[in-house]
C-alpha cells in the first residue's frame, strides 16, 4: 500500500499542497484530476521523492518515500515516472531507448522483452528508427515503454498521452492500461482527460485549493458529483433549482413539464445534439437527437437512471 499522511508542500511561500493524505493499494490505478495549477505535477514529483516534504510523510510497503536530503539519488528503485516532459537519448532507435534499462546478459530475453513492450505501445514499425525523427506522440510512447520495461511495483504518469492523437490514444489507453492490471503494477495518473479516468481508475482523487476535495470511484463521483468541479470533469451539467447538479444526459425533451426552456443554440456532437436554451434566464444545457429551432419552446423533465450502488 501507498500511504500518503497530512502531506504539506510549497515551492515558495504560499502552499501549494496542504494536509493531503491517501492510499492506494497495490494493483489499484488512480486518477489525480483538478484544474490546471492545483498542483497534481507536483504531488506526483513528491510522491517520487523529487522534493522534501514540508511536512506529512509518503510510504510504500511501510518504507518511507524520502526526498533529495535523504537520497543522493531521486526516485526509489521500484518506483517509475514519466513526467510531463519525457527525457530520452534522441540518437539511438527506439528499441535501444526502451531496452536501455534492461540486461544486456541474456540477449534473446532482452530481444524478446523490447518486442513486447513495442506491441504494447504499438510503435512495432518504428523500432529501428532513431528517436529524434519521431513525432511528439510517438516519443511519449517511447518514454511510457522504457517506463514499464523493467516492471516497476509503481508506475506515475504525468499527462500520459496529452501529445498523442485521437486515432492511437483510444488503443493505446487500452492497451497500456489492461497491461499494467495484468502485471499488478500499481499506476497513478495526472491528467485533464475523462476517458483516461472513467474506464481505467479505481479510484480518483480530486484537488481544490491544495486540498482533497474528493477520493472516490469515478462511478461514485459520477452518480453523485456533490461539487460543480467534479460534474465539470464528467460533460456539460446543469444546476436546476430544487433539484442541484443535473447533466445534460439526464434532460429529456416531455411534452408539458414545469421546465419550459426557450431554445438558443444547437451544437452536433456526432450521435447527438447538445441544444443550449434558456430556463427561466439561467443556461440550460441537454441532449437531443436533433437539432431544435432557434426560439422554439420545449418542456424538459428530469430523466436519472436508476443506478446500481458500488461498493468502494
Ligand atoms: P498542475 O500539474 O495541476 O497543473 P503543478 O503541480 O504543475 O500543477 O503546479 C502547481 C503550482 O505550483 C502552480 O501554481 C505552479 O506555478 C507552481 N509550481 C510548479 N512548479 C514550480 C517550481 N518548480 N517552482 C515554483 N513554483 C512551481
Ligand atoms: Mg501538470
Amino acid at each position: 500500500m501507498l500511504q500518503v499522511k497530512n502531506l504539506s508542500f510549497s515551492y515558495k511561500e504560499s502552499p501549494i499542497l496542504k494536509t493531503i493524505s491517501f492510499e492506494v493499494k497495490e494493483g489499484d490505478h488512480v486518477s489525480i484530476i483538478g484544474e490546471s495549477g492545483s498542483g497534481k505535477s507536483t504531488l506526483l514529483k513528491l510522491l517520487y521523492g523529487t522534493y522534501d516534504l514540508d511536512e506529512g510523510s509518503i510510504s510504500w510497503k511501510n518504507q518511507a518515500i524520502l526526498g533529495p536530503k535523504y537520497n543522493l539519488i531521486i526516485g526509489p528503485e521500484y518506483m517509475k515516472y514519466v513526467a510531463q516532459e519525457f527525457d530520452l537519448m534522441p540518437f539511438t532507435s527506439v528499441s535501444e531507448n526502451i531496452g536501455e534499462f534492461l540486461s544486456n546478459f541474456y540477449p534473446e530475453e532482452k530481444q524478446e522483452r523490447v518486442t513486447e513492450l513495442l506491441k504494447v505501445v504499438e510503435l512495432e514499425p518504428w523500432a529501428k528508427t532513431k528517436v529524434k525523427l519521431l513525432s511528439g506522440g510517438q516519443k511519449q510512447r517511447v518514454a511510457l515503454a522504457r517506463a514499464i520495461a523493467k516492471q516497476p511495483e509503481i508506475l506515475l504518469l504525468d499527462e500520459p498521452f496529452s501529445h498523442i492523437d485521437n486515432f492511437k490514444k483510444r488503443s493505446l489507453r487500452r492497451s497500456l492500461f489492461q497491461y499494467l492490471k495484468e502485471k499488478n503494477i500499481t499506476c497513478i495518473v495526472a491528467t485533464h482527460d475523462q476517458d483516461d479516468v472513467i474506464s481505467f481508475s479505481d479510484r480518483m482523487i480530486v484537488l481544490h485549493e491544495a486540498k482533497v476535495l474528493a477520493n472516490d470511484s469515478p462511478k461514485n463521483l459520477y452518480h453523485n458529483p456533490k461539487d460543480k468541479l467534479i460534474a465539470s470533469f464528467f460533460g456539460e451539467f446543469n444546476e436546476i433549482k430544487g433539484h442541484g447538479i443535473i447533466y445534460a444526459n439526464q434532460l429529456k425533451v416531455v411534452e408539458k413539464s414545469n421546465l419550459k426552456a426557450i431554445i438558443k443554440q444547437s451544437y452536433f456532437k456526432g450521435y447527438y445534439y447538445l441544444i443550449e436554451g434558456d430556463l427561466n434566464g439561467e443556461n440550460v444545457f441537454f441532449e437531443h437527437p436533433i437539432p431544435l429551432k432557434k426560439n422554439t419552446t420545449v418542456y424538459l423533465e428530469i430523466n436519472i437512471p436508476t443506478i446500481i450502488p458500488t461498493v468502494s
